[in-house]
């Protein structure tokens, strides 16, 4: 069964009595390359736990299933079911679970399919093509799991992609970018076009692929002072970094904090778009110590 054939899918939609949710982002692949690519480039390890978020029909599962160990593949989407009985029914190394992906325990789920600790006693990697309304939501769930993910491999609207791989400095680069970039890099691999969907998306897609640090790249004194800082950082994009911080950080005087600014090797009048991760650890470390005296 070709998976990718927008006739198919009506037929299979129309056999379940469903509709395209569009309020659950459902756009589903029609160019069968789209799969084949991100599937292909998910994971170096065949030996690999996949989890895919939001299957749809199922054609990017079932190229994961011939490629890796075990997919485990999150759907809320009940309405799904009788569909994706049918499509997956040859693939034995594939668990669907209808559930909401914000909320289910994917811990749990990953060790009952691979048998042990993700990402401690077997790889596990993410691929998705994910439902945009909630794109900066999963990737945060995601990395913020504590599960030790290999690769993440996900498609995204192209502006997102631009902003998860921006460089500092450039005008894509955001609190989110700097984030990933405590867990990993970001690789922008390929552009996909509305017309390669059904129903075709209002904006174009890209995949990017996060390669998870296989151990913290970063150690800040206070991991949850680091993200603060990213956060007040951007929050007030058009001021200098000082009187971000200093909106923020009303505990600490504005002439302290001008002083860590400079002190960390920064201009007095940088803006936080400027700074890469590894400097914002530099400077949530500096107003750590100021707060705590040490
Ligand atoms: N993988 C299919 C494809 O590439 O054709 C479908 C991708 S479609 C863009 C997004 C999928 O995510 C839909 O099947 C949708 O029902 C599902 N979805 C939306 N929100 C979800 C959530 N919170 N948890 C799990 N799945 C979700």
């Amino acid at each position: 069964m070709n998976l990718c054939n927008p006739r198919v899918i009506r037929e299979l939609m129309a056999e379940a009595g469903i509709r395209f949710r569009r309020d659950l982002g459902q756009n589903f692949l029609i160019d069968p390359t789209v799969p084949e690519e991100i599937a292909e480039i998910a994971s170096p390890d065949p030996e690999s736990v996949m989890l895919e978020i939001g299957p749809g029909i199922g054609c990017l599962t079932s190229e994961l299933a011939e490629r890796y160990r075990r997919v485990v593949a999150v759907e809320i989407d009940r309405g799904l079911i009788p569909v994706l009985e049918k499509t997956l029914a040859e693939c034995d190394n594939v668990t669907v679970v209808y559930d909401d992906c914000m909320t289910c325990d994917l811990a749990k789920l990953l060790s009952d399919a691979g048998g042990g600790v993700p990402g401690v006693d077997f790889p596990v990697s993410v691929a998705a093509n994910l439902p945009y309304y909630i794109t900066t939501p999963i990737l945060l769930r995601l990395l913020e799991s504590g599960i030790r993910f290999s690769h993440v491999t996900v498609m995204v609207q192209k502006e997102v992609a631009d902003r998860l791989a921006a460089l500092p400095g450039s005008k894509d680069y955001g609190a989110i970018t700097a984030v990933l970039g405590y867990y990993g890099t970001v690789e922008r691999c390929f552009t996909v076009s509305p017309g390669s969907f059904l129903p075709p998306p209002a904006v174009s897609s890209a995949v990017v692929r996060i390669d998870l640090y296989p151990e913290p790249a970063f150690s800040p004194l206070s991991e949850k002072l680091f993200f603060d800082t990213v956060h007040a950082a951007f929050e007030q994009r058009r001021k200098t970094l000082v009187n971000a911080l200093s909106a923020r950080f009303s505990d600490v005087p504005k002439e302290k904090l001008a002083e860590i600014v400079v002190s960390c090797g920064f201009p007095p009048d940088v803006r936080g778009e400027r700074l890469g991760t590894g400097d914002f650890v530099k400077l949530s470390d500096a107003i750590f110590r100021a707060r705590n005296g040490v």
